[in-house]
């Protein structure tokens, strides 16, 4: 199983060199993002049908997942929602792994920008030997319970940072974990993704996904098991603080139909209330997929582009597809 514990971008497509992402960020008011998003006309962007569909009630281009800087992210949340702002998105949230430490950030940006922003984070979780991930959405980042179990969650991510770089170390690949600490802004939050970040930018591996397929997937040399958060305690955490279950890109989880339907039956039964079906993690095919799945369990849908920076994975914020119609849209809860 490749567990997608923090690395989005890993099972995406080609990435840049972090150099690359920053000047790419940097200039992001002369980048094509800006011509795309200045040209945001009814009749080109799929989002923006979608309002016309819906005859404007509601907001027209939802983006629910996205990461910044305070997990592996490569932009500031303020960055971040800018970025989701010059594309068009008007209900955006933040949803870093494990960290609430750039909501207020980003709530404020959006705030000066007029855009509807939502509290969020994505939970790693551990079910049945598989990582899978948790949005919260809508959540009191002041919440104590909510707090104290991301310390614990980022307490065991050290660990691991540390195990994988001693891994890392007897395969050949020696201060990985120096690199992938000095790459991550927030030192409690050293991900995988870094690790593949460091060892793309010191040649070893030409991309972000040839490190996951040469060191960090299972079964690899630079792998190491982790034990993340209970699902029942994820769930619990997230609406003890007042906010909205969404399991994340339920496509990328290697579990077989059983499991899955296992999953998303027990997900749904501690009260989980949707999850991602048009996803940058998913394909266009699991989109149709996902929409009946969510509709047969019961479950209202999510929209996000699981953006981690500028030139990493397959979409950009904002710029997916919209929902199919016959779905209820988990921002619904929010007009
Ligand atoms: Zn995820
Ligand atoms: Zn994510």
């Amino acid at each position: 199983m490749r567990a997608p514990d923090d690395a989005a971008s890993a099972s995406a497509q080609p990435t840049s060199s972090p150099a690359r992402a920053m000047s790419a960020s940097a200039d992001a008011t002369s980048s094509p993002a800006r011509a795309t998003s200045a040209s945001a006309d009814a009749t080109s962007s799929p989002a923006r049908a979608t309002s016309a569909s819906r005859a404007g009630r509601g907001p027209a281009n939802v983006d629910l997942h996205s990461h910044s800087i305070f997990s592996d992210g490569v932009l500031a949340p303020a960055q971040v929602a800018r970025r989701a702002h010059e594309r068009g998105v008007d209900l955006y949230a933040l949803t870093d792994h494990d960290d609430l430490g750039g909501l207020e950030e980003a709530a404020r940006e959006a705030r000066a920008l007029r855009m509807r922003f939502i509290a969020g984070v994505e939970i790693s979780v551990s079910w049945a030997g598989r990582t899978v991930h948790v949005v919260g959405l809508g959540i009191d980042p002041t919440d104590a319970a909510l707090v104290q179990g991301l310390a614990g969650v980022r307490a065991g991510r050290h660990e691991r940072a540390r195990s994988i770089g001693a891994a890392l170390d007897a395969a050949g690949v020696p201060g990985a974990f120096e690199g992938a600490r000095r790459l991550a802004s927030n030192p409690g939050l050293i991900s995988r993704t870094h690790f593949a970040r460091h060892i793309v930018a010191s040649g070893v591996c030409a991309s972000i996904q040839s490190v996951f397929q040469r060191f960090l997937a299972e079964g690899l040399p630079g792998y190491v098991a982790h034990r993340w958060a209970a699902l029942e305690d994820a769930v619990a955490w997230i609406l003890g603080a007042g906010g909205t279950a969404v399991l994340a890109h339920p496509g990328r989880y290697r579990v077989n139909d059983l499991e899955r339907d296992a999953l998303i039956g027990q997900f749904s039964d501690l009260g989980g209330e949707a999850i991602e079906v048009v996803s940058g993690s998913h394909t266009p095919a699991q989109y149709g997929e996902f929409a009946r799945i969510a509709r047969r369990h019961g479950l209202a849908a999510s929209r996000g582009s699981d953006f981690h920076g500028p030139g990493e994975g397959r979409v950009e914020l904002g710029e997916l597809p919209p929902l199919p119609e016959t779905l209820v849209p988990v921002w619904d809860r929010w007009r």
